[in-house]
């Protein structure tokens, strides 16, 4: 069975808090397979959310992030990267005090949003 899927750092994309990484998936002989693109954008959160860091790790236990899977989908690693880095774009139309603003940009879809180039997506940067 192949083991759990593994995000890597990432970089760093669009604002300066804004991260996108290749998510892997590790295969049984030990083989690193790119099967989608993370984002994380941090500004979010739901007013319910636990938002105190974890005293072990000190991470904090609830990030607006999301992982658009491409692998099987049809979908090219180069569109799921530019569908990733909208959805991180289109989150900024989300007040950061939003009590609800983690689930609603949770909500948006990369898959439905508009397929656009990097520049395109540089140039609608808050
Ligand atoms: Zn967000």
């Amino acid at each position: 069975m192949a083991r759990p899927l593994r995000q890597k750092r990432g970089v760093q994309w669009g604002l300066q808090h804004w991260r996108i990484a290749r998510i892997m998936r590790n295969l049984d002989n030990g083989e690193q397979v790119h099967i989608g693109w993370g984002g994380t954008c941090k500004q979010h959160s739901n007013e319910w959310d636990d938002i105190v860091p974890d005293p072990d790790t000190k991470k904090t236990q609830t990030v607006c992030k999301k992982a658009l899977i491409f692998a099987d989908s049809g979908m090219t690693s180069e569109e799921a990267e530019l569908r990733m880095k909208h959805w991180l774009i289109a989150g900024t139309s989300i007040a950061c005090d939003d009590p609800t603003g983690r689930m609603t940009h949770l909500a948006m879809n990369p898959r439905t949003l508009m397929l656009l180039t990097d520049d395109q997506l540089l140039a609608q940067l808050p």
